[in-house]
């Protein structure tokens, strides 16, 4: 008896043949029989394959609280200790850089404490944001709007230039900002980070473009109470972005963080990633994942009530 189905017709290229020593033999015919039966059950097998993966695409997306690792200034203290030990546990972060601080060997003294742009290619090409910080790292309230102006465009086009990426977010330095500030500043970046506003914690849906609030890791915190900060995000389903200075060997001054402290950190925010509590993503992936969620058809915004 026939089967239902169809036949394949293929020919093959022969890439090589040992006794004409030719690269390029021509082709030999193949034919292949297909039943339709084969055919479903391949195609069914495809399609929940597909499925399955979709669901928990989206599910996995929509499941945690979002910690984001901001860091000002770009300082070789940060390449040094935060990169070092965020990259060991697999965490990313959100360097923000201001252009004309960066240190380029023939500046000298006073530029020996920020990193070079070899550095900052090599975390922007590990998957860390590259932001901006201005250029000159001035209050941006005292300056005219011509002025303000060019502290963001100019950033921006060195740290497009130098990296590949046109930056998304800026960091206003010092905190010092004002609606004007904020308004140029929406005009050339996507986000706006301040310095302590929310005390970092935004909400999931709904939180502010031109307003996202850090929480800044100060130098007599303990770990467990900015761990604790994690959790409570994770509770209340809030967007915790933390804000870290200088990362230092040894005793902490004002701005800086112990590499102690902070390594209890990280491997805090490693654990709670792994058990689906947070997750940790740059301050441009998170935006994304959290417009994502609110577009979901539903289930997003019925687990996305804000809830602190
Ligand atoms: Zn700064």
């Amino acid at each position: 008896m026939r089967k239902g189905g169809f036949r394949v017709v293929f020919s093959v290229p022969i890439p090589f043949n040992e006794v004409l020593r030719d690269f390029y033999c021509g082709h030999r015919r193949m034919v292949l029989t297909i039943t339709y039966k084969w055919l479903a059950v391949v195609l069914a097998g495809l399609l929940s394959v597909v499925l399955a993966f979709l669901i928990w695409f989206s599910w996995s997306r929509t499941d945690s609280a979002i910690v984001s690792f901001t860091f000002d200034d770009a300082s070789n203290t940060q390449y040094d200790q935060a990169f070092r030990i965020a990259q060991s546990y697999g965490l990313p972060g959100t360097l923000f850089v201001p252009t004309e601080m960066v240190n380029m060997s023939e500046r000298g003294e006073g530029y020996e404490w920020t990193m070079g742009w070899d550095r900052i290619r090599e975390i922007s090409a590990a998957g860390w944001e590259i932001g901006s910080h201005s250029r000159t790292h001035t209050r941006l309230r005292d300056l005219s709007p011509d002025q303000v102006k060019d502290e963001l465009r100019g950033s921006r086009l060195e740290i497009e230039a130098q990296t590949g990426i046109a930056p998304m977010s800026f960091s206003s330095p010092f905190g010092n900002f004002d609606d004007d500030v904020i308004a140029q500043v929406m005009d050339v970046y996507d986000f706006h980070l301040s310095w302590k506003g929310h005390r970092g914690r935004n909400p999931g849906r709904g939180f502010e473009r031109r307003f996202i609030g850090r929480f800044e890791v100060e130098n007599d915190m303990t770990a467990a109470q900015v761990c604790g900060e994690m959790v409570k995000a994770a509770e209340a389903d809030t967007w915790l972005v933390l804000l870290f200075h200088g990362i230092v060997e040894g005793e902490a001054e004002e701005y800086e963080v112990s590499t102690d402290v902070f390594e209890e950190i990280v491997a805090c925010a490693g654990l709670l990633q792994a058990q689906g509590l947070i997750r940790v993503e740059t301050v441009r992936d998170a935006v994304e994942i959290l417009d994502w969620r609110r577009n979901l058809p539903f289930w997003g915004r019925q687990r996305g009530r804000d809830r602190g």
